[in-house]
């Protein structure tokens, strides 16, 4: 090894344009005797290459290069290691670096950043990646394929706009295939997809089509596909995912999907006689699964109001995990039975909610049900204040219900958290709130703060497990006891 100290640069040279390469990355190139990349790159700069050593070795064999710029530079050479775009972005800069970690060498290594095609793609197209954006690469050169489309659909589950590096190659086109098909899973196939083929540089092509008709469109190794999130739109030849992201709809991922509107037939009460609903067979059903359900739980829970609320959740789900995530907090059953005999409104998230609470028994004591959700102003008042439809039903509910009102929510986490926020603002506090939803998204959280909150009575559980079924098993359990006249 010699005395003079030799240095990597790490060169981003952006898509390909003489403007689009930074001027530090010019002094970079300019200050190199070495000059490290693939021969295609190398051709993009062929006019600063000039006087200078340049090897292009060949793709695939980057941790080739790697080493040898690092041996180059130890022995006091000044090197440029030139990728395109950024060169951190699925380029030589890992590379280089990990093998200077390995080889624990002291070469001086500078890292200069360039335009990454995500970033130029997305200039030719308009704004697609004005919000929160996932960038894969479909190479499956060095990831396994498994890792790949499990990122893919996380990343489309998760309504992030994508942008997919490395989209195809002639070995892999059916790859890309299945991608497209785990796309679609998750995305509507109106979905727009930008796709940019050699942006700035000679043979550049853009072009915006459906996701539906991704598969046939002109994708090349040199395209970078961009993938709309649910609310990217095209107007005019632009793809543009809006900047605010209105009405937070990630958090709708938890709702269930309800019709904007519905049939004013179904809109009244069930005319048929209460008393003519049940069967002797489905009551000798459900005397028999309590029978079994009360010979698993054993002594737990000991408190009869507990249990009979526990007996109905696990006969909901076949889930006895219940015994541990319930969360009954301080005086909630009381209040709640309290709430209900005086005649209190039982406010839902979901129309599917109120389906499933025994409407004869609520009847009989004079308890409403009432659903938010399609208010006539129920959407206005999402769009208006960026609130979810579930969310914003439970406020305008919430804001017409009296004294006594237990609030149930099954299903948005969002609800929950709203209703917390309306107290905070000064609402008088439902008598009681379940809140059981079940998801991924939010869901957890949400049923943290119900239990963290001291405003109100709750009842809730830990962890993701809940919904509509196991909140109303929950509901009737409760108009059952404050039916019965038992004391809580
Ligand atoms: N380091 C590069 C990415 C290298 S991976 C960067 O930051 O841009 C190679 C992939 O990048 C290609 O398969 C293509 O999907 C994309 N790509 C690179 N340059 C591009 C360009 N000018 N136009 C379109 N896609 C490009």
């Amino acid at each position: 090894m010699s005395d003079k100290k030799g240095i990597v640069y790490l060169v981003g040279i952006g898509p390909g344009s003489e403007g689009l390469l930074a001027p530090d990355a010019a002094l970079a190139i300019e200050s190199a005797d070495t000059i490290v990349g693939y021969t295609g790159y190398l051709e993009m700069i062929a006019s600063r290459l000039v006087g200078k050593r340049a090897l292009g070795r060949e793709l695939g064999e980057e941790t080739a290069r790697g080493e040898l710029a690092i041996e180059i530079a130890e022995r006091g050479g000044i090197v440029a290691v030139v990728s395109s775009g950024d060169a951190g972005i699925y380029g030589m800069a890992g590379v280089v670096q990990e093998v200077a970690a390995k080889r624990r060498s002291e070469v001086e290594i500078v890292v200069i950043p360039g335009v990454t095609a995500a970033c130029s793609a997305a200039a030719r197209l308009g704004a697609p990646l004005a919000h929160d954006w996932a960038s894969i690469s479909l190479s499956d050169l060095l990831t396994p394929w498994d890792v790949i489309t499990k990122r893919v659909q996380a990343a489309a589950r998760a309504d992030f706009v994508i942008a997919l590096y490395n989209p195809t190659s002639k070995t892999r086109a059916h790859r890309f295939a299945a991608i497209v098909e785990l796309l679609l899973r998750w995305r509507s196939p109106e979905t727009p997809v930008g796709l940019v083929e050699n942006a700035y540089r000679p043979g550049e092509n853009i072009a915006i089509v459906r996701l539906g008709d991704l598969l046939t469109a002109h994708v090349t190794m040199f395209t970078i596909v961009i993938v709309g999130s649910s609310k990217t739109f095209v107007d005019r030849s632009r793809m543009i995912t809006p900047r605010i992201y209105a009405a937070k709809t990630i958090e709708t991922l938890d709702d269930e999907a309800e019709p904007i509107e519905r049939p004013a037939a179904i809109e009244r009460d069930d005319p048929v006689d209460p008393r003519v609903r049940r069967s002797e067979v489905g009551d000798s059903i459900l005397a028999r699964s309590f029978e079994l359900i009360d010979a698993e739980l054993g002594v737990r829970p000991r408190d009869p109001a507990e249990r009979a609320i526990l007996r109905r959740t696990i006969h909901a789900s076949a889930d006895f995990d219940y015994v541990h995530n319930i969360r009954f907090g301080p005086g909630a059953i009381e209040a709640a039975v309290r709430g209900l005999r005086a005649g209190g409104t039982i406010l839902v998230d979901v129309e599917m909610l109120r389906a499933g609470i025994r409407s004869d028994w609520a009847g009989e004591l004079g308890v409403e049900i009432a659903c938010g959700l399609n208010h006539p102003a129920c959407l206005e008042l999402a769009r208006t204040k960026g609130l979810t439809r579930t969310a914003a039903g439970i406020r305008l509910a919430l804001e017409r219900a009296g004294a006594g009102t237990i609030v149930a929510i099954g299903n948005a986490p969002t609800a929950i958290q709203e209703l917390i926020r309306m107290v905070q603002e000064g609402f008088p506090p439902p008598a009681c709130a379940i809140g059981v939803p079940v998801g991924f998204v939010g869901v957890e959280e949400a049923k943290q703060q119900l239990s963290m909150q001291r405003y109100f009575p709750y009842l809730t559980s830990a962890g993701r497990k809940g919904g509509t079924a196991v909140v109303a098993a929950i509901v009737n359990a409760l108009l059952e006891i404050a039916r019965d006249g038992a004391d809580p």
